[in-house]
């Protein structure tokens, strides 16, 4: 019987293993698909407090591991299968075998959505990006074109921090207005930087014969007409997928499928707790993630210490 399972590895999950690994806790603490999290995916974290140079992602998650470890985090590769949440002590199913835990921390973080394109999987990271936040200050944006696909908040946001860098920031959106809130909307349309170009889906990053982002391909849905933007950058933002799909059911989850939080850490089942990106649709930072985590952590070790009284 585990006293604290966590799924996940990202900054959430890490951060919720080092709390409960010097609770004395021994937490398992699951990978997932993505050991480590988002945060591999991307190059230099220049945002996160503590490292003035910048840190790599994954080195910061390897990192934050071994911290993780030394307090005794017993890290398994493995995926998540099922879950048993309706009673106390939980069941989970990992890889086919069943492990009982009596909480559990879910840190099971967020993906970004992709356009779904071939070039657009074979130049990530080579010009295609999911985060301004991450990589937009990186020197190869700098004076230089970019582009940001999406017409939410978060590409408004996008959009607005890029022209800090950019020399130009196309905005490409499917529809003719945007579905970001008035004031991000008024924002982006009234900066000069930023020209929206209506109507469009990209079709094709170019070029991957060169492997580098020299522009996009976008097609008009309302003429047909394609045309060829020229950008050094493409940043994806066209929303976020919440990895809870096998927590379906099991637990309290919002229309998006990002897992409600009740009063801190908490969910609607006493036990289960909730951290990072798969909680939060509005920050989705690292050092929010970590927050959470280390919130969720505290909050599991009340729980069991409630438990013994
Ligand atoms: P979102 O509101 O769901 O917007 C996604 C955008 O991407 C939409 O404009 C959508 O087009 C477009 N899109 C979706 N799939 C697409 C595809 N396959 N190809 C092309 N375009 C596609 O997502 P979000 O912007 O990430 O925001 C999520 C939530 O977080 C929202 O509630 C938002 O208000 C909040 N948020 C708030 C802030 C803030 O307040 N500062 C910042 C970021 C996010 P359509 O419009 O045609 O559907």
């Amino acid at each position: 019987m585990e006293k604290v399972v966590i799924i996940g590895t990202g900054c959430a999950g890490l951060t919720a293993a080092l709390y409960t690994g010097r609770a004395n806790l021994t937490p398992l603490v699951l990978t997932g698909r993505q050991p480590g999290g988002l945060l591999t995916t991307t190059s230099i974290v220049e945002n996160f407090p503590g490292f003035p140079e910048g840190v790599d992602g994954y080195e910061l998650m390897t990192r934050l591991q071994k911290q993780a470890e030394r307090f005794g985090a017993r890290i398994q590769f493995g995926i998540l299968e099922g879950v048993d949440l309706s009673q106390r002590p939980f069941t989970l199913t990992i890889d086919g075998e069943k492990v009982q835990t009596q909480t559990l921390i879910i840190a099971t973080g967020a993906g970004h959505r992709h356009l779904g394109l071939e070039s657009e999987h074979q130049l990530e990271n080579k010009g295609v990006t999911y985060c301004a936040t991450c990589d937009g200050a990186l020197p190869m944006f700098r004076n230089q074109p970019l582009v940001v696909v999406g017409g939410g908040d978060s590409a408004c946001e996008e959009a607005l921090y890029l022209t800090r860098f950019g020399s130009v920031v196309y905005l490409i959106h499917r529809r003719d207005s945007l579905r970001a809130s008035k004031i991000m909307s008024d924002r982006v349309l009234a900066h000069a930087k930023i020209k929206p170009v209506w109507d469009s889906v990209v079709t094709e990053v170019l070029d991957v014969k060169q492997d580098k982002v020299t522009g996009v391909r976008v097609k008009n849905l309302k003429t047909n007409a394609e045309s060829v933007v020229d950008c050094s950058g493409v940043f994806v933002a066209i929303g976020h997928v919440p990895n809870t799909d096998v927590f379906k059911d099991a637990i309290d989850r919002d229309e998006a499928g990002y897992i409600v939080p009740r009063k801190g850490a908490a969910t609607n089942i006493p036990g289960v707790f909730v951290a990072g990106d798969c909680a939060d649709r509005i920050y989705r930072q690292a050092i929010t993630a970590a927050g959470m985590g280390c919130a969720a952590a505290i909050e599991a070790e009340r729980f069991l210490e409630s438990l013994n009284q």
